[in-house]
């Protein structure tokens, strides 16, 4: 066989017809999400005032394996997928490791993550069931960039309240989602009860994810034919992300490779869950045995620190409740510079799937995160983000490992997204004003304080 590809290009129809439902090969399932004004397990009607209704029932199916795609999402699919699995030939050399280093690159759109492969999906059921409107929350920006896309691309109104120190932090973020259409609102704002009643309270405030969740969520409920839409965590969106890691495995099985390893970074983990479903399948199955591993920022550590309970997914405590690794809903980590992994909780279906030791997870600094971008990016020509270079961390890592092992393992690992609007983070870095803050045992106990009472 020839040598294997930089960047191996699937054709446009090796892009999946299908999404793959990880749950439906899960040998027991994660608990059912609760509903907070009954206390019983939610139903899919209690979810029709959130959700529209094909998410709502793809959010509540565990038993279809197979879901196809539609040719409207396909479409647009074909704009940026498939997207490239390249072989890491010069990071591998610069490591001297033994180890085949691959990644799934997923920054080659303008979101420049892979939100797009489900803000696509959200965007266009919400146009199918006619709704006039979508409201989100964004913090770091990518998740609201990606639904800008989508929307605009369908023709449907957004809303995105942007957490105000970002929005202030990175304006041409904003410059972009109001490019594609979108309204952007600095919050808290005075659009909401919500906004209204914390900026009373505190007028200099920066605002945060919770607050914006609220705002965004209040709008939604409070405006006819508007739904609030959420960008991780959900199990519709690591169906959605499923493409990812089919397109992996067909990419693979034509350079006749199977990875022994496999690392994504962790936030709400949604392109991990994505990225690992298909081999997953084949390891809950016993057909191969691949390491799984998560990778989460020292500052946030939900997997590795956190309880496995019943919380809100939200800071806002407005949504349904479910069973995850959780720091607690009211955890507030500190500012590190991954925006996207700042999440207390982690998805229902990764949270059991560690729960029963059928994967890993490992935490990084982040002054050896963007230690991990820099070698990365003079190797590998891309700029990462942030979150991404938490994979990038850990597989580093894991072919030195190999180096002094001896052994050639096969390495695959999510590449998210491109790092271009995080220069502040770079600039911090690179003169050397970055510091690594790891929670207390205490800070993390007043997290689990809050966490709701479910028996
Ligand atoms: C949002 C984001 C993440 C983390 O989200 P998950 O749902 O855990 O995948 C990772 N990388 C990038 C580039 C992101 O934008």
């Amino acid at each position: 066989m020839s040598k294997i590809p930089h960047r191996l290009y699937l054709s446009e129809d090796q892009i999946p017809k299908q999404w793959y439902n990880l749950r439906a090969d899960m040998p027991e399932q994660p608990d059912p999400m609760i509903n907070p004004a009954t206390m019983k397990p939610a139903t899919v009607e209690d979810l029709y005032p959130v959700f529209c209704k094909e998410l709502a029932r793809q959010e509540m199916d565990s038993t279809t394996r197979y879901i196809d795609i539609p040719e409207g999402i396909r479409e647009m699919y074909k704009i940026y997928r498939p997207s490239p699995l390249c072989r890491a030939y010069n990071l591998e050399k610069a490591l001297q490791t033994p180890a085949k280093i691959y990644y799934k690159f997923e920054g080659n759109n303008t979101s420049g993550s892979h939100k797009l492969n489900s803000a696509i999906a959200q965007a266009y059921y919400a146009k199918e069931q006619g709704l006039k409107g979508l409201t989100t929350e964004t913090g770091a920006g990518q998740w609201g960039t990606a639904l800008s896309e989508a929307c605009s691309y369908f023709g449907l109104p957004l809303t995105v309240y942007m957490v105000k120190v970002s929005y202030q932090q990175k304006p041409f973020r904003k410059s972009v989602m109001q490019t594609f259409g979108a309204e952007v609102i600095a919050s808290p704002s005075d659009t909401t009860e919500a906004g209204r009643r914390i900026l009373a309270e505190n007028p200099e405030t920066g605002g945060s994810l919770g607050c914006a969740i609220s705002e965004a969520v209040e709008k939604a409920v409070s405006t006819e034919g508007y739904r609030y839409v959420l960008g991780s965590v959900l199990n519709q969106v690591l169906l959605h992300q499923s493409v990812i890691g089919l397109e992996c495995e067909t990419a693979m099985e034509m350079l006749g490779e199977y990875p022994d390893i496999i690392i994504g970074c962790a936030g709400g983990g949604s392109n991990l869950g994505g990225l690992i479903a298909p081999f997953m399948r084949d390891k809950l199955s016993g057909r191969h045995n691949p390491r799984i591993i998560a990778v989460e920022p020292a500052s946030c550590p939900s997997l590795t620190r956190g309880r496995y309970a019943y919380d809100f997914c939200d800071t806002g405590r407005i949504t349904p409740m479910a069973r995850m690794y959780t720091l607690g809903c009211g955890f507030i980590p500190s500012s590190n510079h991954a925006g996207g992994l700042r999440y207390h909780g982690m998805s229902p279906i990764l949270s059991k799937l560690y729960h029963d030791k059928q994967m890993e997870a490992v935490t990084v600094e982040q002054t050896r995160v963007f230690e991990a971008a820099v070698e990365f990016a003079k190797r590998e020509t891309i700029l990462p983000a942030p979150e991404s270079a938490h994979a990038i961390r850990a597989a580093m890592d894991e072919a030195i490992r190999c180096r002094e092992s001896g052994e050639s393992k096969t390495i695959l690992f999510g590449l998210t997204g491109t790092g271009y609007f995080d220069m502040t983070a770079y600039s911090s870095y690179i003169e050397g004003r970055m510091s690594d803050y790891i929670p207390t045992d205490a800070d993390l106990q007043r997290g689990f304080d809050g966490l709701p009472k479910v028996d």
